[in-house]
């Protein structure tokens, strides 16, 4: 069920506007069975009519599934700098399909589009919808892509490009920025109804505890500290943190600028518009903490009513504390399931970040290190592991092998069993920029195969996959570490 309320000019009815002779450019086959939508043998829906409706063009006359599609408004701190109101300049809400919200990304413009088109191209709608199922797969909490329908419309960016607007689907797409914005307006009856909302839809259990707002908080807090521990144990890198880009239910939410690192390098940017590197791969932990302090701020009225203000603020600060405890928490656990270790181990840390660091200096590449290290002989002599090729000081990743082998030993861990348990956590696919490059300029020919290859592989990123083998390799010299643009 979506947040809507009557008379709240945060929820704005907003048709979305049609676009010209749209086509498809793509359709999940798992998104479609999340929502029961049938597909035929091209892997299309079988009701024609969900094109009118995922291009925005069927809305116009009284449709009975989704009658009241609309935007809302949300604030936000972008760059770590307050921006006031921001809101869905280019995604409506069309409303529910069982139990997800369905939502147009590039719709047209909203009350809430300022200066923008209120459209997405087709190189970004590929990105999102490639990335949200990728995603997905890998077992990351993230929105979900139903499709994208593309048209020949115009629409500008640095270059000329052309329209496409993605459906994407969530249990709810609301974000720290929603809080925000109630809180900096003042209204606390508004800031109140969305958190009675989201406790009564999807923190049920908050109500279980006599402080349901301090419960929702900390639930929301772990949730995000759980999330990028997972983003950085697949150095998945967001691009763009802002507390409007943050979701409540910890979802991975707004692909733009984003990439997955290819060679470890510690302090990327994959956003060449984060000059400052906010949002580098090794700050995103702090960066989300921050984010949850804003959240923190927003919800102080909530706690005030009860406590006061000054008490309010220490219940909320002291929760926010436990934020970094959860992140360690997790990141160790993946980390030591991404090295094969079945037990817990004081010494553990320490080898992960000598790991790291030595990843780091030789500029190693981290998917696949991780994926090979999984095949490891552990009776093997050092000199013989051809891991040890990828990294320039070969005297320290020696002695890191020896201390790794030790610590396999001491928890008598078995070759085959642990090789097993590695590729399940170690994906050997990721969404390379390179990867989706070439699928963007392919289908920028209207060839659109590539997308729907890469959806496939993707989908089974654990999988062995040996026909699309290539697809897992380092990109080219000339292709690597590609900065992306922020505009989408
Ligand atoms: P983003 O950085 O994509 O998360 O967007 C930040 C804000 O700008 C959000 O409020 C978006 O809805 C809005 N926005 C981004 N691109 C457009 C666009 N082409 N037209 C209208 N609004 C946009
Ligand atoms: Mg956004």
């Amino acid at each position: 069920m979506a947040f809507t309320l009557s008379g709240n000019d945060a929820c704005q009815a907003t048709l979305p506007t049609p676009i010209p002779n749209p086509y498809w450019v793509a359709f999940s086959p798992s998104s479609a069975k999340l929502v029961g939508i049938d597909l035929d043998e091209n892997h299309l829906p079988v009701d024609k009519t969900w094109l009118e409706v995922l291009s925005g063009n069927g809305l116009n006359t009284a449709n009975h599934q989704f009658p009241n599609p609309m935007a809302t408004a949300y604030s936000g701190h972008q760059f770590g700098v307050w921006a006031g109101q921001l809101g869905d300049g280019r995604a409506i809400l069309l409303g529910d399909i069982a139990s997800q919200e369905l939502q147009l990304k590039g719709a047209g413009i909203t009350r809430f589009s300022r200066m923008g088109d209120g459209r997405a191209v087709l190189r970004s709608s590929i990105r999102e919808f490639l990335c949200s199922e990728s995603m997905h797969a890998l077992g990351i909490p993230t929105t979900r892509a139903l499709s994208i329908v593309g048209s020949d419309m115009p629409v500008r960016r640095e270059t000329l490009e052309t329209a496409a607007v993605c459906a994407r689907l969530a249990p709810s797409f609301i974000r720290v920025g929603h809080f925000e914005h109630y809180a900096s307006l003042q209204n606390h009856a508004r800031l109140k109804e969305l958190a009675d909302y989201l406790i009564e839809i999807h923190y049920p259990e908050s109500l279980q505890t006599d402080e349901p707002y301090l419960e929702l908080f900390k639930r929301i807090c772990a949730r995000n500290a759980n999330l990028v521990a997972q983003w950085q144990a697949v150095g998945f890198c967001h691009g763009v943190l802002n507390s409007d880009n943050i979701s409540v239910l910890g979802l991975t939410i707004d692909y733009g600028p984003f990439g997955f690192l290819d060679q470890f390098q510690i302090d990327h940017i994959c956003n060449h518009s984060d000059q400052g590197g906010r949002y580098a791969y090794h700050r995103q932990p702090q960066i989300m903490h921050w984010n949850m302090a804003c959240l923190a701020s927003a919800m102080i009225p909530l706690l005030e009513l009860r406590h006061g203000e000054k008490e309010a603020q220490d219940l909320l600060r002291s929760a926010l504390e436990e934020f970094p405890n959860t992140y360690a928490r997790a990141w160790q656990s993946l980390f030591r399931n991404k090295l094969g270790f079945s037990t817990e181990q004081d010494r553990d840390v320490a080898l992960i970040e000598r790991l790291l660091q030595a990843m780091h200096d030789s500029k190693v590449d981290f998917t696949n290190f991780f994926r090979n290290l999984g095949k490891l002989k552990s009776k093997l002599p050092i000199s013989q592991i051809s891991l040890r090729d990828d990294f320039i000081d070969r005297d320290a990743i020696d002695l890191w092998f020896v201390d790794y082998l030790a610590r396999l030993q001491s928890e008598s861990s078995n070759d085959s069993e642990r090789h097993l348990a590695m590729n399940r956590v170690n994906p050997k696919y990721i969404l390379r920029n390179h990867l989706a490059q070439f699928a963007i300029e392919q289908a920028q020919k209207k060839d659109f195969s590539e997308v729907s290859k890469l959806l496939k592989i993707l989908s089974n990123p654990f999988d062995d996959q040996p026909e699309f083998a290539s697809y897992s390799l380092a990109p080219p010299p000339d292709m690597d570490m590609v900065e992306v643009s922020c505009s989408s």
